[in-house]
Formats: C-alpha cells, sequence, structure tokens
C-alpha cells in the first residue's frame, strides 16, 4: 500500500519521502513479497516457482533475463490478444514504447492501471522535492509559470487490442487533469509553435522552462531559431499563422493572443536578432531561474550545448526512470549536472543489482551465464564505489529484468542508497571481436573534441556506425560541430581533425588498438565525417517520423538503419581518417 498525501502539502511529502527512505530495505522485502503472492499463479512464474511465493525460491530459480527473452510473453499478449495472467495479475492496459537500447530496438512494455497509481505516486514525491527547493532559493516563483514543452503521437494499437504509447505520452493522456494547462496536439511542428508562440507571449511571467530529456530542450531551441520571426510577427499582428489548424492549439494562443503586441514583438526581435544565440533561454525569458530536463548517463554531452543556450542558468535534473519503473529522485536538484545522484524510491519496484568490474567491459559478462544470480545483491546491501548493472522486478510482469542501464553508487539519503547514472552497456561499435560500448565511445568523443574547444567550437552531436562496406571494416563517426559564435564553420583544419580521430582511437580499449595494431589489422583508421548544421536536427526528425516521441527521443548511437545513415552521408562537409595507430602501451 502507498501512503497517500496531498501534492501540494510539502511538509507531509517531505515527512513520506524521509519515512520511506528511512526503511527502504524493509519496504523492498514487502515489495517482493507483494509482487510474489500477486504474480506466483502467472504463467511466467508457475515456470519457475511451481506456484509458491517463496523469496527465497525467487532469488533461487528465477533467471536474469533481457528483452529478447521474454519477448515471446508480450507478443503473445500484444500481437494474440491472449491474457495479461501469462505475466501478471493486474490488468495490462496499455503497452509502452521503450526508446530501449540506442540500437534503436523499440521494445514494448506492459503497464496496468495500479502501475499508473505508483508513478502518481512517484510524481507527487518528485514534485514535493522540487517544491520544497523553489520554496528555500528562489523567491517569488509562485506567482510565475513554468514553461514544460510536451510533445504527443496519435495512438496506435497492436493488433492484440492494447494502446501503445510512449511512457510520457501515458503519463500526459492518462492524468490530463495534474496537465490542464498543457496544449496536447498530434502534429509535432503546430505543437512546438503553438506552446513557444505562448512563453513567448507570457516572457515576463516564466521563471522555469524545461522538457523530458536535454537532446529535446535543444531541438526545441533549433525550431524556436527557425520559427522566431514568424512568432514575432504574429505577437505583432495579434494574429497566429493559419497553417496552425489543430483547435487544441488555436484555442490555447487565441486565450492569450488577443490583440496586436508591437513592443512585446520589438523586444523579441531585439534578443533573437543577435548574432550569437548564447544565452538566449535567460534573454528571452529573463525571470528564468532555472531550466529542467534530464541530462545525466547519455545525455552528459549535451552539457556544453545546453549550458550555451541557458546562459550558465542552473539545469535541474530531476528524475531517473524509464518505461519499465520508475526508479530515483534527484534530491538535490540544484546541483551541478556532472555530480547528479537519483536516490531510489524503494517502494516503486524491487531492485536488484548486478556488480560490474570497474574496470571491466560490462559486455564481457556472458549475458546468458547461469551463475549470473549468485553475484546479485539487492538495495540494502550495495557498496559505495561500486558499479551495478541494475535489474528490476514489477508488478507488471518483468521478472530480473536487466534494464541496460549502469548505475554507480554514491551515497545514502536516510538507508537508501543514491547512484550515479552511468552509461548503457549496449555495445555500439563492433568489427571481428571489438566491442565498443557507448559509455567507451562517449568517453573517447569527449577527449577528441578537447582539441576543437580553444577554436570556439562544441559539439551538437554525434553518432557512428562501422562500416564494413571495406575490408578491413572501420569505424565511422558523423559529427555536427558549432560555433559559439553562431557564425557559419569555415573550412576545418585539417590536421587538427585527424588529430581527433586519433584521439578517439587512443582513447578507445586495450582490444581496439590491438586490432587496429595487428600486422595485417583488422579494424580500418577511424574517419570523422561532419556533417552541415542541423543534420541531427534531420535525423530526429526521421525517427520522429517512424514513431518516437520528441519526449523520448535520444540520438541513436550507432546507426543501422540504411535511410538514416543516407541522411547523415548526403550532409557531410569533411572527411577525415586517423593518420597513426593508436599507441597499444597507453
Ligand atoms: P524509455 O523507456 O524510452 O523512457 O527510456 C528509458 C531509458 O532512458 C533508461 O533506461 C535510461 O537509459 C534513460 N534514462 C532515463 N532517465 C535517465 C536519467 N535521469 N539520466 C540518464 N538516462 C536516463
Amino acid at each position: 500500500m502507498l501512503p497517500t498525501f496531498d501534492p501540494r502539502d510539502t511538509e507531509a511529502g517531505s515527512r513520506i519521502l524521509e519515512d520511506i527512505t528511512s526503511n527502504a530495505g524493509h519496504i523492498q522485502e514487502q515489495v517482493l513479497e507483494e509482487i510474489l503472492t500477486k504474480n506466483a499463479s502467472t504463467d511466467y512464474l508457475k515456470g519457475f516457482l511451481n506456484g509458491q511465493s517463496d523469496k527465497g525460491l525467487f532469488k533461487n530459480k528465477v533467471p536474469v533475463v533481457d528483452y529478447e527473452d521474454i519477448k515471446i510473453y508480450i507478443d503473445r499478449i500484444a500481437l494474440d490478444g491472449e491474457p495479461s495472467r501469462i505475466l501478471t495479475n493486474e490488468s495490462i492496459t496499455e503497452l509502452l514504447k521503450s526508446s530501449g537500447t540506442s540500437g534503436g530496438k523499440q521494445k514494448w512494455i506492459p503497464k496496468t492501471a495500479e502501475e499508473g497509481e505508483r508513478r502518481a505516486f512517484f510524481s507527487c514525491l518528485c514534485d514535493t522535492v522540487l517544491n520544497s527547493f523553489e520554496l528555500r532559493y528562489f523567491q517569488g516563483l509562485n506567482d510565475g509559470k513554468a514553461l514544460l514543452f510536451v510533445l504527443i503521437n496519435p495512438d496506435i494499437r497492436t493488433p492484440g487490442g492494447l494502446v501503445l504509447r510512449t511512457g510520457s505520452e501515458s503519463e500526459i493522456k492518462n492524468r490530463k487533469d495534474r496537465y490542464p494547462q498543457f496544449i496536447l496536439c498530434e502534429d509535432t511542428n503546430q505543437s512546438l509553435y503553438s506552446q513557444l508562440l505562448c512563453g513567448l507571449v507570457q516572457r515576463d511571467a516564466i521563471v522555469s522552462v524545461g522538457t523530458f530529456f536535454a537532446s529535446g530542450l535543444l531541438r526545441i531551441i533549433k525550431f524556436f531559431e527557425e520559427h522566431w520571426q514568424e512568432m514575432s510577427s504574429n505577437i505583432r499582428t495579434g494574429q497566429m499563422s493559419d497553417w496552425i489548424t489543430d483547435p487544441n492549439c488555436k484555442r490555447a494562443v487565441s486565450l492569450i493572443l488577443s490583440k496586436q503586441m508591437p513592443d512585446l514583438a520589438d523586444s523579441i526581435d531585439l534578443v533573437c536578432q543577435e548574432k550569437s544565440w548564447e544565452g538566449i533561454i535567460k534573454k528571452i525569458w529573463p525571470r528564468t531561474k532555472y531550466v529542467m530536463a534530464i541530462i545525466t548517463g547519455s545525455m552528459a554531452q549535451y552539457i556544453p550545448a545546453l549550458e550555451f543556450y541557458t546562459g550558465g542558468l542552473p539545469v535541474v535534473s530531476p528524475v531517473y526512470g524509464s518505461s519499465e519503473a520508475f526508479f530515483g529522485i534527484n534530491m538535490k536538484p540544484l546541483c551541478s549536472p556532472y555530480d547528479v545522484s537519483y536516490t531510489f524510491i524503494p517502494n516503486m519496484a524491487y531492485y536488484e543489482f548486478l556488480p560490474i568490474d570497474n574496470h571491466q567491459d560490462p559486455n564481457c559478462t556472458n549475458r546468458k551465464d547461469a551463475h549470473l544470480k549468485d553475484h546479485i545483491v539487492d538495495l540494502a546491501n550495495v557498496k559505495v564505489g561500486q558499479h551495478y548493472e541494475l535489474l528490476v522486478t514489477t508488478f507488471t510482469g518483468l521478472y530480473r529484468y536487466r534494464m541496460g542501464d549502469i548505475v554507480l553508487v554514491t551515497g545514502f539519503h536516510n538507508s537508501t542508497p543514491q547512484f550515479k547514472f552511468g552509461q548503457r552497456t549496449n555495445v555500439v561499435l563492433s568489427i571481428h571481436t571489438d566491442k565498443t560500448t557507448e559509455q567507451d565511445l562517449q568517453k573517447a568523443v569527449a577527449t577528441a573534441i578537447q582539441i576543437l574547444e580553444p577554436l570556439g567550437f562544441f559539439l551538437l552531436d554525434y553518432s557512428s556506425y562501422a562500416d564494413t562496406s571495406s575490408i578491413p571494416g572501420h569505424y565511422v563517426l558523423f559529427w555536427e560541430l558549432q560555433l559559439r559564435s553562431n557564425d557559419i564553420i569555415p573550412e576545418l583544419d585539417q590536421v587538427k581533425m585527424e588529430k581527433c580521430c586519433s584521439l578517439v582511437e587512443q582513447s578507445l580499449d586495450q582490444k581496439y588498438k590491438m586490432l587496429r595494431n595487428q600486422s595485417i589489422s583488422t579494424i580500418g583508421p577511424l574517419e570523422i565525417r561532419v556533417v552541415k548544421q542541423g543534420t541531427f536536427n534531420v535525423l530526429m526528425d526521421f525517427y520522429l517520423s517512424q514513431g518516437t516521441s520528441l519526449n523520448q527521443y535520444k540520438t541513436p548511437k550507432n546507426i543501422k538503419s540504411e535511410k538514416a545513415i543516407e541522411i547523415l552521408d548526403s550532409r557531410v562537409v569533411g572527411k577525415f581518417y586517423s593518420r597513426e595507430v593508436p599507441n597499444q602501451d597507453s
């Protein structure tokens, strides 16, 4: 049973938060017991526990799985319309489209009405933390407004009759009462245009700006860059552009844009006409105290870009959650993006942790190892300083399910561990026996880009693929660079770019360097293809057109789709190769 409280009552919320984080171990045992009691008779668990709900038996018998292992059960429910009790005795009402690994393969995750309640409780706790930090640090936020961008797509139904949505869409569509001011429109362009226009008209009331992920916020800034003149002209004339035909958008805008506002339009023009858009958020919404967007894990690559556009405003990265379950809340919203830790909320799901040797490639852990479960620890027994892969057991039918996320224990809030978000465990590049993970690649790219930073560049986004069309195959990185001055990118210095290629190689692991060093190389020199500005927006639009939502979009770090590679390749403005073989001794 979840405790209840009025979400506006910050004191009551804080008391509950203190209480549950002081009893994490006990609550976790209760959660597991409840899940097993409820679901022991499901087809899935019966196969391992023979109908029993014993926790010891669960820990001994139930295997660690990933999506491929349980897909067959989910497909039976989603495609063949079989009942939920194959996996859970709660009734599955929706399937959530998870962005899954950055390989881009979508997963369908069951959601139930009861799970909706659990997530609502989690959201209330998160609001409690945000409200109390606003009260503590900022004056006058109560009379201001938060500009939170949300996007939705049309619902799809599976052949089995279940609604298929993203997690954020599910949250928004099921709880419209909580978000009465949101503009819900299924056309991304009309929706973004209208939300930005409303934000501009109410420029002086806005005290925070945000969306779900940092990458989404950058896309929104680009959209603003492409449309600000038209928006300003709408404000000047008091008339919204006639390509906005969606009734929800028209209604929302007409409530606040009902007269000509030439002074406001002038002031917007003045800001937006500046050559560099450094600090644009702070300039357009001068009362903004902070920006809200998840900026940890794979989103950390966007920290420099976001710092540039926000003019150094604090970025609040509030939660760690997924389609599978909600996990943790950031208790120190104002801390540096590099220091964010999430405190796991112990009554959301049952969490377990598979230790990862800090120096070991997570992919070395044989994914099907029968002894994997001997190494698992529960929430109460994790150790500070240790990396773990997160496993989750939910009320909704996932048991010891590998999230593919790596977390690092940084400390405790009361008796509850706090985790920093590591990178996803997935391999993004592979040729022969080399396996380069997303984490390795991000570190290598971050090291290499330092060469260009003194020249005023930052890396707006990047991706990669293994080009095996020639022998030996080689890794290709696509980089979209931007100048802080907003100038057109000049011709790039060949020597510096080649150095970037070598630095990426030098930062990859020993296996990669060994394969590059063989007398007949198994992997060829790494290549960086610089793409023209706006390319990653086109890539994002391509994935959005395939059913991904901007709310959950994460740039795939390993591009598999031929169409996506074509999009990137057709916008390449410079190709550079590593000229040095990486040194195996460093
Ligand atoms: P989805 O199921 O599509 O919502 O994606 C969930 C995934 O997003 C998680 O498994 C993480 O890899 C990533 N994610 C969610 N929250 C965070 C966070 N706070 N920091 C970094 N990555 C996150």
